[in-house]
């Protein structure tokens, strides 16, 4: 029987690799919306190659060049954040949720109102509505599978096991492009420098995430929603080979380690094909040949998104979309050149501190997620202005 899928951001990284898994097992798959946002060319070409039902552009600008590219295919076209989240509401079996940023909410909280698994590689949306997600997916029935590396292995090292008998959860990070720079030379880094990851091909911004380590601080939070634990039970390791994704500790002492190469097409195929496990095409580990494997702490002075993230897990309530919004504007001051490399740590801390409570505290609907996603980006925006000007 085919299955019915979507792709939720299918021009970007995690949605070539999961194209890429799809497209080796065409009779399976019965492909019902593709979206992306300015690379229309590669939208088109697979929309049309995958037999897509629709193809959607979220840049509204641009539903004339998508129409022109998919002329004569058959797949429908549609652009727009409205036609984005329409996508999520289109019945699928399974969706794949890789739009990078806060924008990837809204759809993927559609895909579960219609009781579709969504295999979650928009981590952000659960940093920014964890409780809306989960309370959603418990609503309609609906079954959340993580694909950020790290969670998937530590939901590989969860079968069969009691989470009362889960004593901590070690997720590792490479340390990014910046691992080992002396520390005052991080505030020269370009753009350049820190969009080079030593390990994983990903996109741009959780490349330049991983060297500043704002995406092990979203993954902090991340796993604190999706595992149901307490934030002291989640630790962080440096681990440079990034071979062993994430840890589980036990009551017993026991430590279940998931170990796998660093391609993104191990944990986005567990997702596809769970509860099974099926054969995938990622490279098979030669541990003798590798030899070593090390760890070490990791240095919250280089690093200060990891306190960031340990704050906004104690503050609770809507701190996650505030300190996501916070990261993302900050980020693009850097990629636009606004602000220095370390400069983004202290964007969003000065945007926590300030926050109005208010905010924070409002219950979680879509409308006050967004509402403080707003404000938090209108208040980086200013903390960047000063410190540009
Ligand atoms: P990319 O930047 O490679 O791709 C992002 C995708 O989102 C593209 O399809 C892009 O379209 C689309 N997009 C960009 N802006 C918007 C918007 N405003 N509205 C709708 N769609 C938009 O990102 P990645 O694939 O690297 O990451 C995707 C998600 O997966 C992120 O949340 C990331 O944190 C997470 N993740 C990624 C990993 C990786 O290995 N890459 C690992 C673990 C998690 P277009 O390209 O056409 O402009
Ligand atoms: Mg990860």
């Amino acid at each position: 029987m085919t299955r019915k899928v979507s792709i939720f951001g299918a021009t970007g990284s995690i949605g070539q690799n999961t194209i890429d898994l799809i497209a080796r097992d065409p009779g399976a798959y019965d492909v019902v919306a593709l979206t992306g946002a300015a690379n229309i060319d590669q939208l088109a070409a697979d929309a049309i190659r995958l037999h897509a039902d629709i193809a959607i552009t979220a840049d509204d600008t641009r539903l004339e060049d998508l129409r022109t590219a998919l002329q004569g295919s058959g797949v429908e076209a549609a652009a727009g954040q409205t036609a984005l989240t329409e996508a999520g509401c289109r019945p699928a079996d399974w969706v794949m949720s890789a739009i990078v940023g806060a924008a990837g909410l809204a759809p993927g909280l559609c895909a579960l109102e219609q009781g579709a698994t969504l295999a979650l590689a928009n981590k952000e949306s659960l940093v920014c509505a964890g409780q809306l997600i989960l309370s959603t997916a418990k609503k309609h029935n609906a079954r959340l599978l993580p694909v950020d590396s790290e969670h998937s292995a530590v939901f590989q090292a969860l079968v069969g096991e009691d989470m009362d008998a889960v004593e901590r959860i070690i997720i590792t990070a490479s340390g990014g492009a910046f691992r080992d720079w002396p520390l005052e030379k991080l505030a020269t880094a370009t753009l350049a420098e820190a969009s080079s990851h030593p390990n994983w091909d990903m996109g741009q911004r959780i490349t330049i995430d991983s060297a500043s380590m704002f995406n092990k601080a979203l993954e902090l939070i991340e796993t604190r929603e999706y595992f149901g634990v307490h934030p002291d039970q989640i630790e962080v390791l440096v681990h440079p080979e990034s071979m062993i994704h994430a840890m589980v500790g036990f009551t017993d002492g026991a430590l279940m380690a998931h170990v796998g190469p660093a391609d993104m097409r191990h944990a986005i195929g567990y997702a596809l094909h769970w509860p099974d496990r099926r054969a995938l095409p990622v490279e098979r580990l030669d541990l003798a040949q590798i030899g070593a494997l090390t760890f070490r702490p990791p240095d919250e002075k280089r690093w200060p998104a990891l306190r960031l993230s340990r704050d906004v897990m104690e503050r609770g309530g809507l701190s996650g979309a505030v300190f996501n919004a916070a990261k993302e504007t900050a980020l693009d001051g850097f990629i636009a050149g606004r602000i220095g490399f370390q400069t983004m740590a202290q964007v969003v801390d000065q945007v926590l501190n300030d926050t109005d409570p208010g905010h924070i505290d409002a219950p979680m609907t879509l409308d006050n997620v967004y509402a403080a996603d707003q404000m938090a980006r209108q208040a980086a925006r200013s903390v960047i202005e000063q410190r540009a000007g």
